[in-house]
């Protein structure tokens, strides 16, 4: 399946979309505006500055517009790689975007104090925390201690056919997927898209090219 989406390849899964969503190539969407961000952090044209001028123009009020539930990576910042500036975007990070409670907290937090109108999962290639969990099923060496659970949770997304790079690889957008799926759990966030006032997508960030894919469309 394709996609006549500029950034790449459409996967085959659903993204939990509000009946009432814009285009993503409207202008003025919150995806839009994402996606413009990735493209200038891509061509080298970055439009915002992280100096000490930008945060003491944003002191008035906190209204964010998206949410980006991403992974720990340091080579995966969201505001660089989508170029946004402060006070634009909310960001959880967590190894691998693996949620729980406290996560989930967060992310409610952000639905339903700023509103947000969209949520991003952002996963992306070369994932450590997939990586480590292909090596811990194939070894059978499972790592101790509470480095266990972000196992646990990215296991279901590992297939075991074939080379372990290219598992990694399938198993990102799968975890992508399940991490959508498992935010769609959430009856706040079943509301809000069901109404149209929420959309929740998944995107996967290429280290090696700078781009991000949106998944599932
Ligand atoms: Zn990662």
């Amino acid at each position: 399946m394709t996609s006549s989406h500029p950034f790449g390849e459409s996967l085959a899964f659903e993204s939990t979309r509000g009946a009432a969503a814009s285009s993503p190539l409207d202008a003025e969407t919150p995806l839009a505006r994402l996606l413009a961000g990735n493209q200038r952090f891509v061509a080298g044209q970055p439009r915002y500055r992280h100096d000490v001028n930008a945060p003491a123009a944003r002191t008035a009020a906190h209204r964010p517009w998206a949410l980006v539930i991403g992974c720990l990576d340091s080579r995966v910042p969201p505001e660089a790689v989508l170029d946004q500036d402060f006070g634009s975007i909310v960001v959880v990070r967590t190894g691998g975007h693996v949620l729980d409670e406290v996560g989930l907290g967060s992310v409610e937090f952000c639905v339903s104090v700023f509103g947000v109108p969209l949520i991003v999962v952002l996963g992306h290639q070369y994932c450590g925390a997939v990586s480590a969990t292909v090596q811990a099923i194939d070894s059978g060496d499972r790592p101790g201690g509470l480095i266990g659970r972000l196992v646990d949770e990215i296991e279901p997304a590992v297939d075991g056919d074939g080379d372990p790079a290219e598992r990694v690889e399938r198993a990102v957008d799968r975890h992508i997927a399940r991490t959508v799926s498992k935010l769609s759990e959430l009856a706040l966030i079943r509301e809000r898209v069901a109404s149209g006032a929420l959309e929740v997508i998944g995107a996967r960030y290429q280290v090696d090219s700078g781009r991000v894919a949106i998944l599932g469309r």
